[in-house]
């Protein structure tokens, strides 16, 4: 998307019932890895995508997989492989929004947690995509239930999540049970060795399509970043920086059509005087809308990376990324729409928590730290209100304003009504600032969620950015809570429970498997899953006090290493939580070994103790991505 790259969607071979889709959801250009991997995948070539969330990345392989899909065969076509549920439902939702003026087209997510019934019914409507999770995968090919043989196309997204779940085996299962001549497509935002084996296992010559990043220098600008998700939260995060930071003029970047307009107004009825500037606008009033930026008849413009190319406007001196870009070129070259002629400048990227990933890399290519900001408080909002209400009383004061008339009116009523001047100009104040009080109201209370309401949080499902207009930021994600703290910590072990499960070393059964099984099978989210303990044939798992029923009783039928764990509770048996212990107890239930007490990494990411008692899966430190 930078001032080099001119493809367009147009350009791309895409069949017009996609183009047609693609419009309604105000994508105006294709993201770098778009343009690469678009005609790659068309062609019938296997890619690999260096790439993570926020690039564009589900577009890159649902749009040309779409439109190499033949709708009269009765078949799943595609399979994609997601790590966890939440990216199953959005990756077919994308698959959805892309191919709404398709006829004859299903898609259809299948996922743990999700009753059997639904995907078998689900599943002889015949979609020709199947967006699923390895384990459930698995269990349908298991069952017989899905039919894999005329898979013509293979997408793992998110592969080292999908390693570092531990479903790599379940990977290559079903990767072996695909037909020998297939495309595939993996993406990955790293490449450990697993998924390097795995590419030269399954993959056909396969191009690597990494977007490259240059390095620029941002010297004159502030770069400042602000984690925030959810579409409510970032229209209110967006006044409250308009409310507190100072500036002349403001350019602030949208990443679709449809937003630059939906944000235009929503500003405009907040009393801003704003306006969209995007490619759905003639030539003629594109430039009315720069002139009156310009000329300060605007003060903000949202627009899109193509409408903003190029735009010289000196009197920007703050830049809003509302929406993270898709590439470092992009995010530089936005940025630099501020800080021009050797003025100061300063930016504001939101980015949503899933999205950090692609901080690292805007700070390589700027060579510059992005500083972390707070949402700007109610009391900021209050300080700043209170000052400029005084700024503008200084200056009617110092001003030419002849106020005689007014002083007289006011020691007249101060008379008349008997109350002081004080009170007079208190009550005059109070009527000034009607419109927009001067005080914020106070802040709903925060409350802590119950693990109910915050696995029913991660079941919601979510639009996507363009689709439908809502952004994927909206819901927390796997690994993340924001209710608490940015880092998202751990429970204490007070609030842990100890469960046994029946299936062990003897299984086969590793640290990881169950952690994968739980996550996905049972939708908790890994960072509520505590310390885990392999015995030889069973294991002990610390779990969330209070969980609900019906998710204990969902637990009972999950299968790890074809055993069924059925899950029950350990009374008297107190959580370790964060605790590290200096040695493991010892486990009655198996002979002592000559086990080595050293520590080493799991491929979950989490640190495993050997020990002779068990194996340990100690609380994972939290993940910072
Ligand atoms: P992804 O990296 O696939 O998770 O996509 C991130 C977000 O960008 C999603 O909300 C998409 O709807 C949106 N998106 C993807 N491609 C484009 C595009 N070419 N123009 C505008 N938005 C896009």
């Amino acid at each position: 998307m930078s001032d080099t790259s001119p493809v367009q969607f147009t350009d791309l071979n895409l069949p017009e019932p996609i183009l047609k889709a693609l419009n309604d959801l105000g994508y105006e250009t294709p993201s770098p890895i778009q343009a690469e991997c678009i005609p790659l995948l068309q062609n019938g070539g296997d890619v690999l995508g260096m790439a993570q969330t926020g690039t564009g990345k589900t577009a890159a392989f649902a749009l040309p997989l779409l439109s190499n899909i033949d709708t009269a065969l009765t078949k799943p076509q595609i399979l994609v492989l997601a790590p966890t549920r939440e990216l199953a439902i959005q990756v077919a939702e994308a698959f959805q929004a892309y191919s709404r003026h398709m006829r004859g087209f299903h898609v259809l997510p299948i996922y743990g947690g999700q009753s059997y019934p639904i995907q078998l019914k689900a599943l002889k409507r015949n979609p020709q995509v199947i967006v699923g999770t390895p384990g459930r995968v698995i269990d349908h090919i298991n069952r017989g239930t899905l039919d894999l043989s005329g898979i013509k196309a293979l997408v793992l997204d998110e592969a080292d999540e999908m390693l570092r779940m531990g479903f790599i085996d379940d990977v290559e299962s079903i990767l072996s049970k695909t037909p020998e001549k297939r495309q595939m497509a993996l993406f990955s935002a790293t490449m450990p060795d697993e998924i390097r084996r795995i590419t030269k296992r399954f993959m056909t010559d396969p191009t690597a399509v990494k977007i490259a990043t240059k390095t620029s220098t941002v010297e004159n600008i502030e770069q400042k970043c602000l984690i925030i998700g959810g579409l409510q939260a970032k229209l209110d995060g967006l006044t409250r920086i308009l409310e507190t930071e100072d500036y002349d003029g403001v350019i602030i970047f949208a990443r679709t059509k449809t937003m630059t307009v939906e944000l235009a107004e929503k500003l405009e009825a907040r009393g801003y005087s704003a306006a969209a500037l995007n490619g759905d606008l003639n030539q003629a009033m594109r430039e009315r809308t720069v002139s009156r930026l310009k000329s300060g008849q605007l003060d903000i413009v949202i627009a899109t990376d193509v409408a903003a190319r190029g735009l010289d406007v000196p009197r920007i001196d703050l830049v809003i990324n509302y929406d993270i870009p898709t590439d470092t070129e992009s995010y530089v070259h936005r940025i630099g729409r501020t800080g021009r002629a050797g003025r100061k400048g300063t930016a504001i990227l939101f980015a949503a928590p899933r999205e950090r990933r692609l901080l690292k890399a805007i700070e390589r290519a700027t060579r510059q730290p992005l500083t972390m900001m707070e949402l700007p408080s109610r009391d900021d909002v209050t300080k700043k209100r209170i000052a400029s209400f005084r700024d503008d009383i200084v200056k009617m004061l110092a001003g030419d304003e002849n106020l005689d008339f007014y002083k007289n009116l006011t020691a007249q009523l101060s008379e008349e009504l008997e109350v002081s001047e004080l009170d007079l100009a208190s009550a005059l104040l109070f009527m000034a600032q009607k419109e927009k009080p001067l005080v914020l109201p106070p802040e709903a209370p925060r409350r802590e969620r119950s693990f109910r309401e915050e696995d029913r949080g991660r079941n919601d499902r979510n639009d996507r950015g363009g689709d439908r207009g809502r952004d994927r930021g909206d819901r927390p994600e796997r690994g993340e809570r924001p209710d608490r703290g940015e880092r998202g910590e751990r429970r204490p072990a007070a609030e842990m429970e100890v469960f046994r499960i029946e299936v062990g070393r003897t299984d086969g059964v590793q640290v990881k498997n169950i952690v994968g099984a739980i996550a996905n099978e049972a939708n908790i989210n890994s960072r509520n899953i505590g310390g885990i303990r392999l015995h030889d044939d069973y294991s002990t798992i610390e779990l969330p006090k209070g969980m609900p029923s019906e998710q204990l009783q969902q637990l009972q039928q999950v299968y790890v290493c074809n055993k069924a764990l059925r899950m029950s509770k350990l009374e008297g048996v107190a959580a370790e939580g964060r605790q590290e212990r200096s040695s493991a107890p010892r486990d009655n239930d198996r002979p002592a070994r000559d086990g080595h007490r050293g520590q080493r990494r799991d491929t979950t990411g989490g640190e495993r103790r050997e020990s002779t008692g068990g194996e340990e899966r100690r609380p994972r430190r939290p993940r910072r991505d």
